[in-house]
């Protein structure tokens, strides 16, 4: 084979870089593909594959990092060295205008203003010295951020390399496109509320890879540097844009004439931005609320800020927020009602989560009397108190949350606080993170609750064991636990109200036909965290497909094993193991055991008909109905096949989902038989979408 010259080989890479980094730019910045997507892969593929071959050119700015990787990152904090403070909020057009009236006197000059879209998405600062990107942050508290810097890296929008190798900290918004949120979230078991809590919890991966998975991208508003100097804000705007920064071209921009504005923005090169007068920004605001609803992202208002630098730096900062930005609020279906209470509910794992009890309120079309308040974090930065006036608002339309206080009650009662104690069994509370926990693991009500899911359609799905039924036998003392449901006398309860001999026999029939569940149902009925039927399925999928593989996995507490499973982050990963390492979850495991549960999974591949016996199959591309590489190889390779992970002439079939690449050329140039996603379902006799595709882990939103 011919060997190639180290140093043609560093120019190549680096060409590689060159090139690629220009059309991620051109495609995921500018919106202005320079080459097909054919050819972009070749390239990709080809640079892949010469920096897996020659690790000693590894470079964490290249191109290729956009994919991720499998390596863990965790997010250490980081201070910020610039102000990342939140705004001040109006809430109607009247009072920005009155906003900027004041600045004007205040400044004793005329001013220009620039109305920015308020994007719903995740604040993050990055930071850059001499061109390269080198820190990622999250806002944080504003003070103190987390680096999330190998997750931001994938993003395709963000520069890794700008083209000027400048020292420069840019402050953005990450967001999901509305369109992207509604494909991910369908997949999803359980669904994010909204596009900025599912872009936040994508962040927050600890495998770079899963946060490539999801299309986040950026829109750039801020630069600090001092390797150049501004007169005023769209400079600087101007200036991102050409070292290669994404911004969003729906701006508005304000001077005393509407030709003084125009003139400026055509000096910076900003000819796209709206430019008008000081009494075009109500009708501005006006229209750009009414027309929000029509962006491909979602917007919670519009910020207004002062163009002049040297007037802001005049402004200053509150110890809260800028003096020379104002955000104005959209106002969400919103309504006031006032708090009559604040309970508490206890969940499975013992969790207690704050309830507000309010004056039955309609929002949006619906009533809403119970609002969950998260946590105590949560009610902290409300300073809410029972007896408190609150605006309220249906969140995405969907989840009612508590948006802030409007008047505090009169009754004197100040923030609440979380109960020392568990209203149902009296134990102290623990705090774990930013939740209250029960710990009594024989809390009456968690242990209904364990009973109830152990049952419940989805884990063993047993006929007769409703809530109700489930509260009688827990409160006669017949079944205290999901144990004791294999060892109840259910004839006992003849005579018993409520109980007649149909019923009775349903529930004993009920237990019995525990047997005959599938080894993934009783994984999912042990009721570990996170643990729910796509993760058993990845579970079973990667071969860890017996309770014994499992326990053994826990015993060795062997991250890494889990890591490598399709869908299971680090956090799944070490629920899992402690979950199964829980004496209570092991003393669960051997009654299921003694009691003759399915204790692994079983395989049907018997009696499927090797029709792909002798071939070798190539798989390429993405797919719509599977939810990994792994799971087609497998059912190829229950049907006899075997699967390459190159194409040669060797190759039978060339298997190519979309947005394939070199391979599928080199097929083609071999004369490789292709077939596609839609023929493949049918060759395997299996209708399209019966698999989702891939989907995550549900990972909460955080409050930033
Ligand atoms: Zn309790």
């Amino acid at each position: 084979m011919e060997k190639t010259v180290p140093a043609d080989l560093e120019k190549r890479i680096g060409k590689l870089r060159e090139e690629l980094a220009l059309y991620q730019k051109a495609y995921y910045v500018d919106s202005r593909p320079l080459v097909s997507d054919l050819e972009y892969d070749r390239l990709f593929d080809e640079l892949c594959a010469l920096e897996r071959d020659n690790p000693q050119y590894a470079d964490p700015n290249s191109p290729t990092v956009r994919v991720g990787s499998d390596l863990s990152s965790d997010f250490p904090e980081f201070s910020h060295t610039i102000p990342v403070l939140s705004l001040d909020k109006a809430y109607s057009s009247q009072a920005v205008l009155s906003w900027t009236e004041k600045s004007i006197e205040k400044a004793r000059s005329d001013l220009s203003f620039v109305i920015e879209e308020k994007i719903d998405g995740l604040s993050m600062v990055l930071y850059y010295e001499k061109g390269l990107l080198v820190r990622a942050v999250t806002r944080g508290n504003g003070f103190v951020g987390n680096e999330v810097t190998a997750n931001i890296r994938t993003l395709p929008s963000v520069p890794l390399k700008l083209s000027q190798p400048v020292d420069i900290v840019v402050r953005g918004e990450v967001y999901l496109p509305k369109d992207a949120f509604e494909k991910i979230n369908s997949t999803l078991e359980e669904p994010y509320a909204n596009p900025r809590n599912l872009a936040a919890g994508s962040i927050r991966r600890i495998k770079s890879s899963e946060t490539a998975r999801v299309p986040l991208t950026i829109f750039c508003y801020e630069g600090f540097t001092d390797d150049a100097q501004f007169g005023d804000h769209i400079q600087i705007l101007a200036y991102l844009r050409q070292l290669g920064f994404r911004i969003d071209p729906n701006i508005g921009y304000f001077c005393r004439t509407a030709e003084q504005a125009r003139a400026r923005l055509k000096e910076a090169g900003l000819e796209n931005f709206v430019s008008g007068s000081f009494e075009d920004i109500p009708a501005y605001i006006q229209r750009r609320t009414r027309e929000r609803g029509g962006l491909p992202y979602e917007i919670d208002g519009l910020v207004c800020k002062v163009d002049e630098i040297s007037v802001r730096n005049a402004f200053g900062y509150t110890g809260h927020h800028p003096r020379w930005a104002l955000a104005y609020k959209f106002e969400a279906p919103q309504a006031e009602t006032r708090v009559l209470g604040i309970d508490v509910q206890i969940g499975r794992t013992g969790r207690v989560t704050p309830v507000a009890r309010v004056v039955p309120a309609s929002v949006g079309g619906s009533t809403i009397s119970n609002i969950t308040l998260h946590n105590q974090d949560y009610v902290d930065q409300l300073e809410l108190a029972i007896g408190d006036t609150v605006a309220i608002s249906r969140r995405g339309d969907v989840i009612p949350a508590v948006e802030s206080v409007v008047e505090k009650n009169e009754e004197g009662n100040t923030t609440w606080r979380m109960p020392e104690c568990c209203p149902y069994c009296g134990t102290a509370l623990v705090r774990r993170g930013g939740h209250h926990f029960c710990p009594n693991y024989s809390c009456p009500m968690q242990a209904k609750l364990r009973i109830s899911f152990f049952t419940a359609k989805g884990q063993m799905d047993m006929e007769g064991f409703g809530p109700e039924t489930v509260s009688l036998l827990f409160d006669n003392g017949y079944v205290r636990c999901v144990e004791d449901l294999f060892d109840f006398d259910f004839s006992r309860l003849g005579g018993v109200r409520g109980f007649g001999d149909k019923k009775v026999a349903m529930l004993r029939s009920s237990v019995e036909n525990t047997r005959k569940a599938s080894f993934r149902q009783v994984v999912t009925s042990l009721g570990i965290p996170e643990i729910g039927s796509k993760a058993v399925d990845s579970l079973c999928d990667s071969g860890l497909d017996s309770m014994d593989r499992l326990l053994d996995v826990a015993d060795r507490r062997a991250v890494d094993e889990l890591l490598a499973v399709d869908q299971i982050g680090e956090k799944t990963a070490l629920l899992l193991i402690d979950g199964l390492n829980d004496p209570n979850t092991r003393n669960l495991i051997a009654k299921l055991r003694s009691y003759g549960l399915k204790m692994e999974d079983e395989k049907n591949t018997g009696n499927l008909s090797q029709i792909f016996s002798g071939q070798s199959w190539c798989i390429t591309g993405s797919f719509e109905s599977f939810a990994s590489r792994d799971l087609i190889v497998r059912l190829i390779t229950d049907r006899g096949g075997k699967s390459v992970s190159a194409v040669s002439s060797k190759t039978s079939v060339l298997l190519a989902g979309q947005n394939a690449g070199s391979k599928l050329a080199k097929a083609r140039e071999l004369g490789v038989k292709i077939i596609g996603e839609e023929e493949f379902l049918s060759l395997i006799g299996r209708p399209a979408g019966e698999e989702k595709p891939a989907a995550s882990e549900p990972v909460q939103g955080e409050l930033f």
